[in-house]
């Protein structure tokens, strides 16, 4: 498509809706949205596909704005800017995460957790994402993309990346990490864990050979599948894979004083199990969603380790093939759709 007057009246654009939950993404053409005082409006370059999408598509979560615009991993060039908008640049790159909004009054907000935050908006649920030719973004909620990434390359690093960084940072000076479900976000926390001198083990699906082969070429010294016990006591496990049978398996993997970090932001029934699997202060907890500094101190990193993402690029209009894929489990690396 060739660049449209962004802030004309009658310019429009495509964006792939959801108009209900479990219902498929149709194309919609949609105007062009204009950005208020403190967004930005950006030219979509790419945009991956994470599990969230399809928890929102198939109504696992329910509580968006419909239609709704999925698409939280965005990477795109800014075309106009609202007036207070200062720090961001016509023509600079940006990367629009997940967490969209906060209120910055809230008891979390002041406290430092703003991922926590009561009235948090996400993009692509609450709010508008990626999955269009065009996205507005609070200025504030948009990060310059490092210059050595490609758009495809970047885009997974926007959730993928950021959670996983935030999962990570829970494990502590952990060292021997298990990864379950071996996704978008376990081949980024692995290089990162890899460069920082942990030691990986990666627990796929019973029988994915090719997911164990790829975790063991991104430094995992370990790969086997869920349903195997760990070769060696685990420090922390970082459950990735929406499966609630996973959290006792982990538990029973990690050795006393061990974490377990389930990453997703949903997942099924947790089955009952034995205290004798949470006794010698083993914990569990979630990660959920993602603060600006962690978005400003894992895109510092992401160069440096450095992470590289492998991605597959699919058109703008297959975005619901690309959720099928994942839904299917055949998918090593990001999907990434470009406009
Ligand atoms: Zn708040
Ligand atoms: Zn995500």
């Amino acid at each position: 498509m060739r660049p449209i007057k962004p802030m004309s009246e009658r310019a429009t654009m495509t964006a792939m809706q959801l108009q209900q939950p479990g219902r498929p993404l149709q194309a919609a053409t949609v105007p062009v949205p204009v950005p208020g005082e403190d967004q930005v409006l950006v030219r979509v370059h790419a945009c991956a596909v994470c599990r969230t999408d399809l928890h929102i598509v198939d109504g696992d979560l329910t509580q968006g704005a419909y239609p709704l615009t999925p698409g939280h991993e965005v990477v795109g060039t800014v075309v106009a800017r609202g007036a207070r908008v200062e720090h961001l640049q016509d023509g600079q790159r940006v990367g629009v995460p997940w967490l969209g909004f906060t209120c910055g009054g809230c008891r979390f907000c002041r406290a430092g957790q703003e991922n926590l935050c009561e009235s948090a908006r996400f993009t692509g649920y609450h709010l508008p994402g990626g999955y269009a030719q065009y996205a507005v973004a609070d200025a504030r909620y948009s990060f310059p993309i490092p210059s050595g990434y490609g758009d495809a390359q970047a885009a997974p690093l926007l959730c993928a990346g950021l959670i996983g960084y935030r999962a990570l940072r829970m494990a502590g000076e952990a060292r021997r990490i298990g990864l379950y479900g071996f996704g978008a976000a376990a081949h980024i926390v692995a290089q990162v864990a890899h460069h920082q001198g942990r030691e990986i083990y990666a627990f796929t699906r019973p029988g994915d050979h090719g997911a164990q082969r790829f975790a063991r070429e991104l430094g995992a010294c370990w790969a086997g599948d869920s349903t195997q016990p760990a070769p060696q006591p685990l420090d922390a496990a970082l459950v990735f894979a929406p499966v609630g049978a996973l959290v006792p398996a982990a538990l029973a993997a990690v050795d006393k004083g061990g974490s377990v970090i389930c990453a997703g932001i949903h997942m099924s029934a947790i089955p009952s199990f034995s205290y004798e699997l949470l006794w010698g202060e083993r914990m569990v907890r979630s990660v959920a969603n993602l603060t600006r500094r962690d978005a400003e101190e894992f895109l510092a990193l992401a160069p440096r380790v450095p992470v590289r993402t492998r991605t597959e690029i699919m058109p703008l209009a297959a975005a619901g093939e690309a959720l099928n894929r994942l839904r299917s489990g055949e998918v090593h690396g990001a999907l990434v759709l470009m406009p």
